[in-house]
């Protein structure tokens, strides 16, 4: 019989008192979008991999779950509890915030999974070097959570997701052992490179507790412009262009309504068109603007709708507009919301397709679509004016429908970024591969046998 207060009491003493939070908990109950919100026993914050490692082994015997939690920036409900009522703890990982060690030759940084991404990115470029793992929550999100969600944002273009980014892995299996895959080789073809088998993984096979992942050189500089283009497929031609011509690090769309939008809510963003393209390269003394000018000019862009970076303050301020469009979007009104990913060469023939069968039932949607056309990765969302958010959930499912079964049609993905969660988890069985779903099954269970680790998420 499963005795709470002895349970509680033996975490308390693995971690201290003031490790162990039973009241007011719900910040972290409560995920970053406010859709899901479900209690847990305590959230525990343990400070070393031994007490880990010692709370998995105790949940394991007492089959309590689970939630791993970074920064609880998950965008589809990964970092909170769920709703089956079991008894569940969250482990928040926020103590473990150690930069183990910084290795300038080798090109690589070892660090506790705590650490947040700013943290990371401060502490290479104090030390010269770069991580270029690049996303808007980066002061809080973690690098734990980054790998447990194989994270993208802008630089996937150039640097790869964060998959490409990590080198090493220490992860803490749910029975309490240690996988010790923390090496920081750029080549190693010694048997099997398990570590890929817990990045992407969602906290679903193990807590990730140290990582090593590769710098880079700092880029010297960079040139940030903002232009316009008529239709899509002149954008996908830019794109190969400035891939084939320049270190292209960012290659960003915005669609007229999002651009409207955008403007209704913020100081307008300056370049009206069809698409709006936000892009950036990393330069260095021998970049020639003038032969940058005449490229463009290649692509029929209007030189008067252009925005040219000419210092890092003009950067930033083109940057905001992309930031902010995310909260142009919330102050607008409700949306059914999507990170789907498709070949870029079919990215025109889903939208026009989409768009029409998305306005045959729903006369009145809007579509809001931006995102990075480098990556073939869209937040395609989908909103209605004077609906509350109780009207949209009625009609969330129907949508997701329509968008994911063009998204398939064309090959492409119901999740490219964010993950799979609670929010997505689905979709999974409809559109994954049914012999890699058991697979992955298998996998689940022989590492996790009694399903403690993220209950009810993803599987
Ligand atoms: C404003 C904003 C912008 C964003 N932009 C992007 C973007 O551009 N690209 C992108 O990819 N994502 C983006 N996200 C989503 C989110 O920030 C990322 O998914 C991020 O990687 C999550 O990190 P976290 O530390 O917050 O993890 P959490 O949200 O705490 O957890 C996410 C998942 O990882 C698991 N987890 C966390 N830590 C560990 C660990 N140590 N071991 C095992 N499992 C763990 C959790 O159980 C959960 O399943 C954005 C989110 C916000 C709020």
């Amino acid at each position: 019989m499963f005795d709470l207060k002895q349970y509680i009491n033996e975490i308390t003493n693995i971690v201290g008192l003031d490790g162990v939070l039973t009241d007011n908990k719900k910040q972290y109950e409560t995920d970053w979008r406010n859709r899901y919100n479900n209690p847990c026993l305590a959230v525990i914050f343990p400070s070393t991999i031994e007490q880990i490692s010692a709370i998995l082994k105790l949940s394991s015997t007492h089959k309590v779950g689970i939630v791993p939690q970074g920064g609880n920036t998950s965008l589809c409900g990964a970092s909170v509890p769920n709703d089956s009522g079991s008894p569940q703890i969250i482990l928040n990982l926020r103590r473990l915030d150690k930069i183990i060690n910084i290795d300038i030759n080798n090109q690589s940084i070892t660090v506790e999974a705590g650490c947040t991404l700013d943290k990371v990115i401060e502490y290479a470029k104090t030390n010269g070097l770069y991580f270029p793992l690049c996303i808007a929550s980066s002061g809080s999100c973690q690098i734990g959570g980054n790998i447990a969600t194989n994270a993208g944002g802008i630089h996937v273009i150039r640097y790869g997701m964060m998959q490409n980014l990590v080198l090493g892995l220490e992860v803490c299996l749910p029975d309490g052992s240690i996988v010790n895959q923390l090496q920081s080789l750029r080549k190693n073809n010694t048997f099997f490179d398990l570590k890929q088998l817990f990045i992407g993984s969602e906290g679903t096979l193990g807590v990730i507790t140290k990582a090593t992942l590769k710098l880079y050189q700092q880029p010297e500089s960079y040139f940030t412009a903002m232009c316009g283009v008529n239709d899509l497929s002149t954008a996908c031609l830019l794109l190969n262009s400035l891939n084939k011509y320049y270190n292209l690090c960012a290659f960003e769309i915005i669609n007229p309504l999002t651009q409207e939008i955008h403007n209704k809510h913020f100081h307008p963003m300056g370049v009206t068109a069809s698409w709006v393209i936000l892009f950036e390269i990393e330069t260095n003394s021998e970049f020639s603007l003038e032969d940058l000018v005449n490229k463009l000019g290649e692509f029929a862009i209007n030189l008067d709708n252009l925005i040219l970076a000419s210092n890092e303050n003009e950067r930033q301020n083109l940057w905001h507009v992309r930031e902010n469009i995310p909260l142009a979007e919330k102050m607008e009104g409700v949306a059914v919301k999507h990170d789907i990913s498709l070949p870029i060469s079919n990215i025109g023939d889903f939208i026009k397709t989409n768009e029409s069968n998305i306005l045959k039932h729903f006369p009145d949607a809007q579509i809001i679509i931006f995102g990075h056309l480098g990556d073939g990765n869209l937040h395609y969302n989908i909103q209605f004016k004077n609906i509350d958010y109780n009207k949209l959930q009625n009609i969330e499912s129907m949508i997701n429908n329509i968008v994911y079964t063009d998204v398939y049609k064309y090959n492409g993905s119901f999740s490219a970024e964010h993950g799979v969660g609670v929010l997505k988890k689905d979709w999974l069985s409809k559109y994954y591969d049914s012999r890699s779903y058991q697979l992955a099954l298998s996998l689940k269970k022989l590492l996790d046998p009694n399903n403690i680790l993220n209950p009810k998420k993803v599987f």
